[in-house]
Parts: C-alpha cells; structure tokens; sequence
C-alpha cells in the first residue's frame, strides 16, 4: 500500500492539542502542560484523567481543555494513556473555572483540581487487571492460570494480587496475559469514597411483636424468661420507628450479649442496610422560612425579588448587591429568586462564610422549598464530602448550600448564585489556590449565565464601589420588617483611665451590666476582637498611637529586637517610652482577652452567669455549639467572645451589646482596618434588641472621632464608604486597583530581608519600564507574623492597575504569592 502525498505530508503538529494540569510537586506543575493526543485516545474528552510523560517520570493529570499550539514551538509529546474512571472526573463548566482559578490567582492547576475532587481522589490510582471474555486457547502454566482464577471475581488491583515471582514477575505476567488478550490492564481511579459503608439494623419479628403486645399489657409472656436487658428491648422496637433501629446503637445501650440471645430466640431479625451518607438526611427543615406566613413582601422586597427573576430570566451574570440592614429579610429574597431558577430548571448555589451560618441557613430554605440540598462545608468527615460531591456531580441536587469551598462544587450547569454576608474576610481561602470565592462565584456567574446575587448589612467597600460605578446592580433595603435599630452609645475609654478605672469594663457598661433585667430574661453579648492584640503602641493619655514618619500608618511592636516597624515601607524607629503627642509615659501596647473580660464581670457581677466564646473555645470539637445553644436557651445572662459572637447570631432576648475593644483592628497597618472595625461594630450592634425590648450597644474605644466609629454611632454609612473609597481611590488600592502581595520566608532574617530588597528593585524597574500600566511597588515590610515555622517572612505589595503583569511568572520558593489579598499584614 502506498501513501498518498497528502497523507505523507500531514505535518505532527496537525495532531490535537490538549492542556493538562499535572499533578506534580513542586514548581513544574505551576502552569499547564501541553500534550498532543495519540489516534487511539482521539475520543479523548475535557475533564478525563490521562497518563503523561512529566521529566524522567511518569504522572497523572487532567485535561483542562484544547491548546492551540505549544509555546516555544516545542513538539509536544504525546499522552501516554488514559487513566479509567466514570468519565470525565469534572462537567466543562467547573474546568473553565478551573482554568480561571489557576490564571487569575497564579496557582499550580493541578492544585485546584484537588481542591474540586473529593479528597485523597487522584491518590486512588491503581493499575487494574480485569480477565476479559476470551476463551484460553493455549497452555498455560500454573502462576498465570491462578492469576487468572483471582479475577474471576471481577476486577482486582494489581498490587492486591497474589503471585510467587515477586512485584516485577507478576507485572511481566499480566503484560505477557494482557498481549495475548486474557487480561485488560487499565491504570483506574477507584471510586471517588471508600465505598458506601453498610450497618446491621434490627427490628422485631413477628414472634418477637406477640411477646412485645404480651408485654406492654403487663402481662408475663409464655416460655423462657426474658431478662430485663432483653424485655427493654423488645420495649424499645416496640415503640420506636417501624423499620427498626440500628444494631450499634441498641448494644451500646442494652449490650450486644442481649442483641444476640433474642437473635438465636428468633424475637429480633437483623438486616444489613447500606447507610446514607448525607449530612441532611434526618434533619427535618425548619419551622421557620424567609418570612411569616401570610406576610406580604415589603416593598423593598418585592424591588429585590423583580431585579433577581429578570437576571435569571435573562441569564445576565452582572452581580446584584443586596445592601440591607441586618433583618430587613433578605432570606426570604433569597428563597424567592431560588425557586424561580428551580422553576427554569437550573440548581442554585448558596454560599455563607461560616459553618455556624450553612444549616440555620439551610433549615429555613427547607421550611419553604421542598428540594434535595447538598451541604458542602470543612466541617464535614470524608466519607461525607465525597458522597455530597457524587450526588452534586451527578446532578442530583437542587442546592448546593456551603462554605467558600462549595464554589468549587462540580455542577454541571447553575442558574443562581447567592454569596451571602459577601463582606467576609472568610470568603477568602488562606492556602493555595488562594480563592476569593465570592470574586470566584461572580466569574462562575460569567461562565454559566447565571445570577449572581451578593447580600450583606455592610458591604465590602470594594462591591459597594463597584456598585456605585455601574459595575454591579444595587438595591438597598434600608430598614427591619418589625422592630427598631438599638440605640448607640460611645465611651471614651481616655476618660475612664483618667477618673482611675483601669478595667476593661467602663462605668457605662458596667452600670448597663448592673441594670440587666435578668428576670425578664434579658441577655448581654460582650465582644472583643483580639487580632492583632498587643501588637500596637497607643498612648492611654491622648488615644495617640505612634505612626511611621513616612506613611503615618501605625507602627508595630516587635518583640524580636523590640523595634517599631512599618508594615508598609519596612522604616524601622526606636521604641519611644513617652507619648511623641503629649509626653505622657502611659503608652502601652493594646491587648487584653477574653478571659479578663470574663474574669471582671464575674467579680463585678456574682449574680450574673457568664460564658465565653474566643478561638481556644471553638477549638474544641461541638464546644462553641454548646456555648451558643447554652446562651440561646437563657442557661447563661452574658456571652463574652471574639468576632465570632459578633456575627449571625439571631437571640431575641439580647438587649444590650458591649464592645470592649473597638480600637484594637483599627489600628492594624492594614487598609482594610476600618472597614473591618465598621463591619464588626455594626455586626455587633445588629445582635441588640431583635425582639420586644429595644436593644442598646454601647462602643468602648480611646478613638472616638476615627470616621469608623462615628459611622456607626451615627449610623452614617453613606459618608464612612465615601471616605474610603476617596482613600481607596488615592493609594490605587481594590476596587481602581488590584493588589499581589509576595512573601518571601527564608530561617535567616537578613537573607530573607535582602532577597526581598532585591525584589523590590527588580519589580520596580518591570514597573518603570511598563509591563502592567501604573504598579506601585512596596517593602520589603516584616509580615505581620514576622517569624513562622523557623522562618522569616517579608512581604513585598503590589498596587495598581496589572501588579500580575509586572510581576511576569510566579517567582517560585521561598516566594509565595497571594493575588488580591484579604490583608497586607
Ligand atoms: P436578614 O437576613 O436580612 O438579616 P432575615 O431574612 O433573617 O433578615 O429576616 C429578619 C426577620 O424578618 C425574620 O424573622 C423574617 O421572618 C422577618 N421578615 C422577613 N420578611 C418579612 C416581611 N415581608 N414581613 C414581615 N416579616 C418579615
Ligand atoms: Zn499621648
Ligand atoms: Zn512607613
């Protein structure tokens, strides 16, 4: 047979292209590969695992999507092999996002295929030798024929097969088996879990029912006698669910000795059930939805819910920022625009930042939508994450309700987004990749054609100035359905230092702490927030906190060579031992905890029960659950906490909320540190008076006049987003700019001081020369936490227009890179 010219001349480079992610360590996975697909793979599709020649190895990896050609004009190599599972691991929609994930934020795409995978996923591969239906036709000798034996079965993993000649013999022996036919050999993704668990349950059989009636009319049933054990329970499955109980439970209880004598009486037949998985499936929805019954939509409601039906109706991805006060109702909004996207046949997605927040949430969607919910949070075990991830990728959901991971859940297609409290620090993913995943949901929206709904009491500046400039839609729910705002106090904690308090309790506070009705069932939070703490120095005298001479950012207080350093340009200053404002010696560092707080009220207040809520708390496994249930149920007056009690907490009974340290985040050298203060005291406040009684909140700080407070004193929101989106605007900070922070970690302090000057230099001469439109290149600045796991660490800020366009390739160890960081400690 001879060639055709054409078929002679059919250059290589004609071969289909394919990007990969490569599932390798270390920088070579830091972008995606291009490979070129052999004939026999050509029904190769986007999301399938594939086998590819990576160095002098051999790796697994997925396919992203097509690839034009190879950079560098390099002849791609080939695949070598497909890897066996149920077809592609992801749907096209989670690989665009993927692919975005991985551009947008420099992260290895291979990582953020893992972070899409059910854990411990792609550590699954195996070679898997299966017999195939051919008849043995020749002689075969004794290894291969009880190799063969072992497959009948079904398939086996090579590794789990038994053979004489050792690891290398019996890969020769299915090679030779697998030429000949006898034996498929497929290298395989084994189930995304280990495989559904299963579990005895037992009931009461139809003898064993006669006994119970004989029982329960106090009667003594015919023939042997029954223990106690036993007679409690044939009462238990007498009177609990007709399908029965589970066996593990009913020994725990009554012994498993009792379970087995009334088996061999035949009284209990047991049966093996395969056990669900679902973190949902016995909990019933809640009694409460996104409004009353019968209650009408306020018309800011109705505005809300008319803005959202057209997005999803028209498929428009432009983010609609739901900007309502805490309990103007944005829940039921939520369920409205949820069904109207079940109703066009598309799943909905919901995300909040916290785990506390996804089942309180999740009950009341239940309460008024009858639909099949996956729940995708951290908090859940292996087992359950990955069967709520096949059920997702199956498309056997209506909602996917979860924490910033859930962004990343495989669904194949999605109508609605909602982030809800879009403002949170915790939407952002503190390891690689380092998602943002609100920014992800709305890029998500972009790929899908979805509505992309974004709620919160206080937005983040940034999306407040985007709603500002047209970029996203805004509507404003400005007020509570029922009940009245809590009325605002501030302390000038200057003032109470000079009439000799040297508490952390002011007389206000103290005074409100005393008038507590405690019989009328009224409840007090007090929040703290310790970021940060005892980090700042802050003249008590004057509330003067000591600034860098250069930026006038605040300085921070470093023990190791207890120095004042900027974080901003790096300046280092003596520490002073008098205020440089008005000379006082009463300058100190910040601080003060939860557990002194705790400590004065006790001693102040012997009639009032106090718990606490901080990180060491939440630590501890279900602890911050029962605080919170114990505080809800009126079990204690005065819940004392970080943040964490700031936020979602829905109490009626609160009356009275102190912040005792309002100053300490507003003083970090960070320039989301007044926001953060607002979103926190205003967070604060909102958990004052929900029910009948009004609520009061009263501000304890040593900077009364910072634009922070006084927005939230006077409710004056409007004037605190202007000031800084002005602020935001001059430094060419999010949303006029974008912000790439590099840290360099390295065990001795001037390497990594040095490795970070010669950074800095580099960045600013790609700045000078204009790779990336106006970059302002900052530091080396210690990071916040200035030594980590015996390492040094220096950060280096990008500012402006394309920081990720000066900055070129991701630089590699010791560098890591975050792209629009949550912070610039
Ligand atoms: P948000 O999430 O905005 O803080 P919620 O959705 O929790 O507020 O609603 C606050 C309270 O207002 C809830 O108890 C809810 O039942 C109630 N509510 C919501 N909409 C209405 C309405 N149109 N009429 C009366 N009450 C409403
Ligand atoms: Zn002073
Ligand atoms: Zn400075």
């Amino acid at each position: 047979m001879t060639l055709g010219l054409d078929e002679v001349r059919a250059p290589m480079s004609a071969a289909r292209l394919v990007e990969v992610a490569v599932d390798a360590a270390g920088a070579g996975g830091a972008r995606p590969f291009t490979y070129a697909v052999p004939e026999t793979l050509a029904d190769l599709l986007r999301g399938e695992a594939v086998l590819v020649d990576f160095g002098r190895r051999q790796a697994l990896g997925i396919v992203l999507g097509e690839a034009m050609a190879a950079p560098g004009g390099t002849e791609p190599k080939p695949i070598v092999d497909r890897v066996r599972s149920d077809g592609p691991l992801l749907p096209p929609l989670t690989l665009r996002l993927a692919r975005w994930i991985a551009d947008h934020y420099l992260a290895p795409p291979a990582l953020v295929i893992r972070a899409m995978l059910p854990p411990g996923l792609l550590e699954r591969l195996k070679l898997v030798a299966e017999r195939t239906p051919r008849e043995v036709a020749t002689v075969l000798d004794d290894v291969d024929i009880h190799l063969l034996d072992q497959l009948a079965g079904g398939p086996v993993p090579a590794r789990d097969l038994a053979a004489p000649d050792g690891r290398a013999g019996l890969l020769r022996r299915l090679r030779a088996l697998a030429a000949r036919d006898l034996v498929s050999l497929d290298w395989t993704l084994l189930g995304a879990s280990a495989g559904p668990r299963f579990e005895r349950w037992v009931r009461l059989s139809a003898s064993g029912g006669d006994v119970a009636a004989v029982l329960s009319r106090g009667e003594r049933p015919s023939g042997r006698p029954l223990g106690p054990r036993q007679v409690a329970v044939l009462q238990e499955l007498a009177y609990g669910p007709a399908d029965g109980v589970a066996a593990g439970d009913l020994s725990g209880r009554h012994g498993s000795a009792t379970l087995a004598a009334l088996a061999r009486r035949g009284l209990v037949d047991t049966e093996v059930r395969e056990r669900p998985r679902r973190p949902l499936a016995t909990r019933p929805p809640g009694l409460r939805g996104g409004r009353p019954p019968r209650s009408h939509r306020s018309s800011a409601q109705a505005t809300a819910v008319a803005a959202a039906t057209a997005a999803i109706e028209g498929r428009d991805p432009t983010p609609l920022l739901l900007d309502g006060v805490t309990g103007s109702g944005k829940t039921a909004i939520y369920v409205d625009a949820i069904a109207t996207a079940l109703a066009a046949g598309r799943p909905a997605l919901v995300l909040v930042p916290e785990i506390a927040l996804a089942l309180p949430l999740v009950d009341r969607l239940r309460a008024d939508l009858d639909v099949r919910v996956a729940l995708v949070h951290s908090g859940l075990n292996e087992g359950e994450r990955a069967d709520e991830w096949r059920r997702i990728r199956a498309g056997d959901v209506d909602i996917v309700v979860g924490t910033r991971l859930a962004v990343l859940a495989p669904l194949a297609d999605v109508g609605l987004i909602i982030v809800d409290e879009e403002h949170d620090p915790a939407y952002k993913s503190d390891r690689t990749p380092r998602f943002q995943a609100r920014d992800t949901a709305i890029r998500l929206g972009l790929e899908a054609g979805a509505a992309v709904i974004l709620g919160s009491a206080t937005p983040a500046v940034e999306s407040l100035g985007r709603a500002l400039d047209g970029t996203y839609r805004r509507v404003e729910l400005p007020d509570r359905p029922v009940g009245e705002a809590p009325s605002v106090e501030v302390v000038d904690l200057r003032a109470e230092l000079a009439a000799g308090n040297r508490g952390l309790i002011s007389g206000a506070l103290d005074t409100a702490l005393a008038q507590l009705d405690t019989d009328a069932g009224e409840q007090a939070i007090l929040v703290l927030n310790r970021r940060g703490t005892a980090s700042v120095v802050l003249c008590r005298d004057c509330g003067h906190v000591q600034g860098c001479p250069d930026c006038e950012r605040p300085l921070v207080y470093h023990q190791a060579g207890g120095t004042l350093r900027c974080h901003h340009c790096g300046r280092a200053t003596p520490l002073a031992t008098r205020c440089p404002a008005c000379g006082s010696p009463r300058i100190r560092y910040l601080g003060g905890g939860t557990e002194r707080v705790e400590r004065e009220v006790r001693a102040a207040h012997p009639r009032l029960r106090v718990a606490r809520l901080d990180r060491d708390v939440a630590e501890r496994r279900g602890a911050a659950a029962r605080v919170i249930d114990a505080f809800s149920a009126g079990e204690t007056d005065v819940l004392v906490g970080t943040s964490l009690v700031a936020k979602g907490l829905d109490i009626p009974t609160v009356t009275l909320v102190g912040v005792v340290s309002s100053d300490i985040a507003l003083n970090l050298p960070d320039e989301r540190a007044a926001e953060r203060t607002f979103q926190l005291l205003t967070q604060a406040v909102g958990r004052a008076g929900r029910g009948d009684r009004r609520g009061r909140a009263i501000l304890q700080t040593y900077q009364p006049e910072h634009p922070a407070i006084v927005a939230v004193a006077n409710r004056d929101a409007a004037t605190f987003y202007r000031s800084e989106l002005d602020l935001r605007e001059r430094f060419g900070s999010p949303p006029f700019g974008t912000l790439l922070k590099l840290t360099v970690a390295l065990p001795d302090r001037d390497a990594a001081e040095e490795t970070g000057r010669a950074m800095v230099t580099g960045l600013r001469d790609r700045a000078a020369a204009g790779a990336g439109g106006r970059v302002s290149v900052m530091g080396p600045a210690p990071a916040y936490i200035a030594r980590r796991n015996d390492r040094w660490r220096f950060n280096v800020v990008l500012r402006g227009d394309d920081p990720v366009g000066v900055l070129g390739e991701p630089p590699g160890m010791p560098w890591s890179v975050d792209v629009d960081p949550e912070t610039l400690l």
